[in-house]
């Protein structure tokens, strides 16, 4: 089994399951993985719509947090200012009270977490007492420079997360997003110096979890460098295959 064949590194995972035919056809933990800037957010948002279960993003739940002026958004905002990460516990509650939720029964697909191992083991011990399938992370690699480029030209709706580029991809109408109608911004965090700030974090804290789940034989690699459509297509083919 070489570690350029992706359904191979995954199959020593995921083949040995034993719940029998899938009531649906996610029904796992669908962990996406990658630098900032790699596409998690939008690829979660549409794989999460097509198999019509919850897309979980820690990222927006800060957003919201921040946005309505709670305790815990107050925390968040000035560590996510800064590319830095808030703090495990605090993560881990929220994440811990949102899977447990009945619309997380049939699966969910998680981005932008787990970002440290502590997560990462933490939220496997969780799944290990859910009925789901043995969780799947898929890693999405994107050049470092270009992550860069993409993250500084993205646009953000303040209100559902919807995502957009200067590089070609606007809302109709300027500043309104297409979807809601909300704001679309630059995200405070999306300036340069921030980018940078957010990769050496990435790095140092989250790449060993792309590992962790390697060692475990439940990762995919995706070329994340492709056209939005066309990483799309990859991941799809691949989570068919492994039904
Ligand atoms: P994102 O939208 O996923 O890039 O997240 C934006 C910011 O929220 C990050 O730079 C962190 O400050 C914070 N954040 C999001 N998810 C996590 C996480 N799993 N652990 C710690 N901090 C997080």
């Amino acid at each position: 089994m070489k570690d350029s064949d992706p359904v191979a590194v995954c199959e020593a995972g995921v083949a040995d399951e034993t719940l029998g035919t899938p009531a649906h056809p996610l029904l796992r933990a669908l962990v996406l993985l990658g630098a900032p800037g790699a596409g998690k957010g939008t690829q979660a948002r549409e794989v999460a719509k097509i198999y019509g279960v919850p897309h979980l993003s820690t990222g927006d739940m800060f957003r919201e947090h921040v946005a309505k002026g709670t305790e815990l958004g107050l925390r968040a905002k000035p560590i996510m200012g800064s590319g830095k990460l808030v703090p495990d516990e605090i993560v881990l509650g929220m994440v811990e009270e949102r899977v447990a939720r009945k619309d997380c029964a049939a699966g969910f697909v998680l981005d932008g977490f787990p970002r440290t191992l502590p997560q990462a083991e933490r939220l496997e011990e969780i799944l290990s007492l859910l009925p789901l399938r043995r969780s799947l992370a898929v890693n999405l690699t994107v050049d470092e420079e270009e992550v860069v480029r993409r993250i500084v030209s993205r646009r953000t709706c303040k209100s559902c997360g919807a995502i957009y580029s200067t590089a070609g991809n606007m809302p109709r109408v300027d500043g309104k997003c297409d979807v809601c109608g909300g704001q679309v911004i630059l995200r405070p965090d999306d300036r340069e110096d921030v980018v940078r700030q957010r990769l050496a974090t990435y790095h140092e804290q989250t790449r060993p979890v792309v590992d962790f789940y390697r060692r475990r034989g439940q990762l995919l690699e995706l070329d994340g460098s492709k056209e939005i459509a066309a990483v799309q297509r990859d991941l799809l083919e691949l989570l068919e295959r492994l039904q």
